[in-house]
This record gives C-alpha cells, sequence and structure tokens, in this order.
C-alpha cells in the first residue's frame, strides 16, 4: 500500500490526497494511451534534497507525449517546477515521483481527442527490488513474453498501456518464485527487464543494448554510463545474446526504481560468482554516491528542492 502523503498536484494545483480522482470514462483507463514518468528524490549528504536528473525525466515525459501525439497543456519548466512543489508541499526528504499526463473523459472510442491532464504524486519508496537484492542480487528468468518489435509498440515512449507486456513478464516468473522478468525482443535478443535495463560484464567488458533495439532509453542507463567512463570503465553498446547472460561474470539490472541491482541466478544458472561482482559493487557505489550529492559527475543531475 503506497502511504499517504498531504497533496497531489492535479492540472496546476496542489489538491487534497482524497480529491485526486478521475471519472470511470478516463479514456487512458480505457486503451492505455497516456504517458508517465517514475522519478527518486534522494536526501543528499548536506542534509538537502534532491530530484535526480528531473529536466532529463520531464524531457522524456514529453518525447514520449510526442511519440503519442498527446498535447500536453503545461511547458517542461512548469512540471519541472511542479515536482519541486509537490515534495516541498509534502515535507519529504526522500520520496518517489510519478508524473502521469493522461486523456481525459469525454468521447469514447480510438478517435477521441480529448483533453489531457496532468498530475504529479510523490510517496515514500524503499529499494524496488529489496535491500537484499541490492546487496546480494536477484534472481531472475528470462520471459515467455517478448519484448514488442521495434515497429509494434514505440519503446522509447514510457506509454501507460506497454506495461502489460511488462506486468505479464514479470507476473509469470515472480509466480513460479523469481524475483525479475527479463525480456527479449523480436529477433531473440536481450532487451531489457520489465522495468530496468540491462547491463553485462564479461572479462572487464561491459556492455549493454544499443538504443535502437526495443529498450526504454533509460535515465539510470545513461547516468550509469556516465558515472563508470569517470571510472575508467568503458561501455559498449551492442546486440546481446541470451547466453551471453549465461556465461558473464556479471550481470546488472538498472532503473529510477530499482537503483543498480545484481542479478546473482538467470534460468537457474548462477552468474558469475553467484553474488554482487566486483564492477557492479562499483557501479552502485558510485551510482549512489551520485544521487546523494557524494561525488556527482554533472552538477545539474540535482534539482535541489
Ligand atoms: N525499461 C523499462 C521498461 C522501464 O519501465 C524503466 C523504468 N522507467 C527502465 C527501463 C529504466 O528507466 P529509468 O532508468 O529511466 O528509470
Amino acid at each position: 500500500m503506497v502511504d499517504k502523503v498531504d497533496k497531489i498536484w492535479l492540472d496546476g494545483k496542489l489538491i487534497p490526497w482524497e480529491q485526486a480522482n478521475v471519472h470511470v470514462l478516463t479514456h487512458t483507463l480505457h486503451y492505455g494511451l497516456g504517458v508517465f514518468e517514475g522519478i527518486r528524490c534522494y536526501k543528499l549528504k548536506d542534509g538537502r534534497s534532491a530530484i535526480f536528473r528531473l529536466e532529463e525525466h520531464i524531457r522524456r515525459l514529453f518525447d514520449s507525449a510526442h511519440i503519442c501525439m498527446l498535447p500536453m497543456p503545461h511547458s517542461q519548466e512548469e512540471l519541472v517546477e511542479a515536482c519541486l512543489q509537490t515534495v516541498r508541499a509534502n515535507g519529504l526528504d526522500e520520496c518517489y515521483l510519478r508524473p502521469i499526463a493522461f486523456m481525459g473523459a469525454g468521447e469514447m472510442g480510438l478517435g477521441a481527442k480529448n483533453p489531457t491532464h496532468t498530475a504529479i504524486i510523490a510517496w515514500r519508496w524503499g529499494a524496488y527490488l529489496g535491500e537484499e537484492g541490492l546487496r546480494q542480487g536477484i534472481r531472475a528468468k528470462v520471459s515467455s513474453f517478448q519484448r514488442a518489435g521495434v515497429n509494434t509498440l514505440m519503446s522509447k515512449g514510457k506509454i501507460n498501456g506497454h506495461y502489460v507486456n511488462s506486468i505479464l513478464a514479470k507476473r509469470e516468473v515472480q509466480m513460479i518464485g523469481y524475483d525479475e522478468a527479463i525480456m527479449l525482443d523480436t529477433q531473440g535478443y536481450v532487451s531489457e527487464a520489465s522495468g530496468e535495463n540491462i547491463f553485462v560484464v564479461r572479462d572487464g567488458e561491459v556492455a549493454t543494448p544499443p538504443m535502437g533495439v526495443s529498450i526504454l532509453g533509460g535515465i539510470t542507463r545513461d547516468s550509469v554510463i556516465r558515472v563508470m567512463e569517470d571510472l575508467g570503465i568503458p561501455v559498449h553498446e551492442r546486440l546481446i545474446s541470451r547466453d551471453e547472460l549465461y556465461i558473464a561474470d556479471e550481470v546488472f539490472m538498472v532503473g529510477t526504481a530499482a537503483e543498480v541491482t545484481p542479478v546473482r541466478e538467470l534460468d537457474d544458472r548462477s552468474i558469475g560468482i553467484g553474488s554482487r561482482g566486483p564492477i557492479t559493487e562499483k557501479v552502485q557505489s558510485a551510482y549512489f554516491d551520485a544521487v546523494r550529492g557524494v561525488k556527482v559527475p554533472d552538477e545539474s543531475w540535482l534539482a535541489i528542492v
């Protein structure tokens, strides 16, 4: 259960949590055309709080809307400010932020063009794949559900309806005891996990699937590539086969919610040493240093609350 906070930002105003409701004819509820983001705000080492890569997340929200041709009633600058206001209004030092833009009620049918509503919700959210997962690694399984082809669903958009694919994959593997699902693309190459991008390490080479395949352009993926460059560990963006994961020294998943989570087992094969590997540990600690302002590659990544 999400821990209730005081206020939710809806269409330009901060309103009480209980009043942030929608009509059952909300178009997005029926057909899934809407866009959203997931962002984290962290407490910095100096006691202040900062939303991590806020501008990039809001930019992606607008990219997603552009892909769907969903008109956005507010500017990027307004939504950046609205996210900051939502965190301040709820007195949160750390939280997860969920901006969402959706088509409201009015006409029904696929041709409808009802006005867009925008909301920003903030709540406290701990480690998405568990604290133990962060330290010891998780057990993953390749799902029988593929990531949709590059010309089926638009993978560069964080679009509500797309998540049915991710949920099918996640439920399938969770029901048989695994923590997270990895999906292959329609060609059979490694795509991403249900809500994370994937990195693989072997003999010191670090690789991740390229932007041109069916993956979301993860902001954590981008942060981690930059953090690794700064550590002198180059990352190759290239196609990766399923069995490359099996024989890897290390596999880890990255995402705003999951942060940097090691994979210790995949399809019942232990990966590398069977727990968090040394490169994963380095990247994890450099990532946490970045989000907490201990050592951030670019000061503009921290939007101070
Ligand atoms: N892939 C998918 C399918 C996702 O839902 C997410 C989470 N937004 C990611 C990757 C990671 O993206 P980010 O690092 O921007 O959170």
